[in-house]
């Protein structure tokens, strides 16, 4: 804990929002002298873990990225926090991301955009990929070996591309969301980053299960029974017997040549290692980024409807009515992504657009679901590129729409609620890929297993 926090201290990428140095020195003494007085230590004994500033620590600065929750601190534990500090995990810290999830390049951060740990050398800075983009560089950068970030539309996975190491969604409801700050509470998961698929398969053992704080957390029976099953795997051909679904080259079009070409040689790995490639065809996953950029704002417009000056946060005093102070504090707390989404939601909500809109954004989502529920009656898992390019260059100006389609990978999942991973599988600096593989509902184990065999 001492060694993270001295990295952390001369982190020249900017991953964290807040370092909690005192708190973390006194909890990692409280283990060493629990161990010495012969307790029984938890998995994660002294693992120093950093947390994205929208998942609750107590007593921490949560301010989700916004200048709205400027010196936010928590009162309470998220559930998976609680959990991963049961389990021995000392937090050091909370990390920068974009403002309550809403980006994919970690530049919609009140307080700094953070730098890709592997930017080339003399080259121009890399993004790191976002939302989660302080907890993938701060893994990526060696100063903690696993952090937690959340993943609404891919935030998780593509940070993890981006900074060339392993990311995991659960499932939803497979961890609790109790601590998490909402984005998008139908898509929101918390999810992992670490160097190996194995530390992910460790936090979810942790993490996972029912919680009486969230309702739709579930049962971890499978889990358990997966976890307690030995490894009947023969380590040369650890995905022997394994269907693993492949896209049409027509699907991925879009893609970058590099990543492309990384992909494909990945796939001829699983091939050696005994996997069979099985072409699928999932007909509406090209709906996606439409149908998340409707849901997820319509949700995110409603969520954020809490940010009123009068409960959380920063209060602007302006002009003479409630009313007033509310625009004032809304509209200077707020940064343009957030406004964008927040404006994009209430009119896909309005009267009169809700049909034409949401009503039938959320007719797709169930036929993007049916599409994988149909896929898996073939395969046992699909693979796709994780992004379609390498990271970008910090600080270019582009079209939001262009960042929206950088999600069409990510989105189909989070949209069916599924497992998914992302493994590094070129980390070098400025040409980084991640390969996703995306399993069935509650597959979390085999994901990860697979995701172990491909590095
Ligand atoms: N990049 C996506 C967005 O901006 C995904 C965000 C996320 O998963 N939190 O909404």
């Amino acid at each position: 804990v001492g060694a993270a926090l001295e990295r952390a201290r001369t982190d020249p990428f900017g991953c964290f929002e807040a370092l909690d140095e005192e708190a973390a020195l006194e909890r990692a003494r409280e283990l060493d002298r629990a161990r010495s007085g012969g307790a029984s230590c938890g998995p994660l004994f002294g693992v120093p873990i950093a947390i994205k500033s929208n998942i609750c620590v107590d007593g921490e600065l949560t301010t989700c990225g916004s200048r709205l929750l400027a010196g936010h601190r928590s009162i309470y534990d998220a559930t998976a926090v609680e959990r991963l500090v049961a389990a021995g995990a000392v937090v050091v810290g909370t990390t920068r991301m974009d403002e309550f999830g809403m980006g994919s390049s970690g530049e919609n951060c009140a307080s700094g955009a953070t730098t890709n740990p592997r930017t080339p050398a003399g080259g121009a800075a890399r993004s790191p990929g976002g939302s989660s983009s302080g907890s993938a560089a701060a893994v990526a950068a060696g100063i903690v070996p696993l952090a937690l970030g959340s993943d609404t539309g891919g935030s998780v996975r593509q940070p993890a591309a981006f900074c060339g190491v392993f990311g995991h969604k659960p499932t939803w409801g497979r961890v609790s969301r109790h601590g998490l700050v909402a984005f998008a509470s139908s898509l929101d998961t918390i999810g992992t980053l670490a160097r190996s698929a194995r530390d992910l398969e460790l936090a979810l053992a942790v993490m996972a299960g029912p919680d009486g704080r969230d309702s739709t957390a579930f049962e971890r029976t499978d889990l358990d029974r997966e976890l307690a099953a030995p490894d009947a795997r023969d380590a040369n051909r650890p995905l022997a017997g394994l269907r693993l679904g492949v896209f049409d080259d027509s699907a991925l079009t879009d893609v970058d040549p590099h990543v492309l070409e990384r992909f494909t040689r990945t796939l001829e790995r699983a091939r050696e290692l005994g996997a069979e490639l099985v072409t699928v065809d999932l007909p509406h996953h090209r709906h996606g980024v439409a149908v998340y950029y409707v849901l997820a704002p319509a949700e995110a417009s409603s969520n954020l409807a809490r940010y009123d000056g009068v409960r959380y946060g920063r209060r602007v005093e302006a002009g003479t009515s409630l009313e007033d102070m509310m625009t004032a504090t809304r509209t200077e707390g707020f940064g343009h992504e957030v406004t964008r989404r927040i404006l994009l939601g209430t009119h896909v909500l309005s009267s009169g657009f809700y049909e034409a809109w949401f009503d039938r954004a959320a007719r797709v989502r169930r036929a993007v679901a049916d599409d994988f529920a149909a896929a898996f009656e073939s395969v046992d898992l699909i693979a796709t590129p994780t992004a379609p390019t390498t990271p970008f260059t910090l600080g270019e100006d582009v079209d939001p729409l262009v960042r929206y389609r950088g999600d069409a990978l990510t989105i189909p999942a989070s949209l069916a609620g599924l497992p998914a991973v992302s493994v590094p599988v070129d980390v070098e600096p400025g040409r980084t890929v991640g390969l996703q593989l995306i399993g069935p509902a509650t597959a979390d184990l085999s994901v990860l297993r697979a995701a172990a065999a491909l590095r």
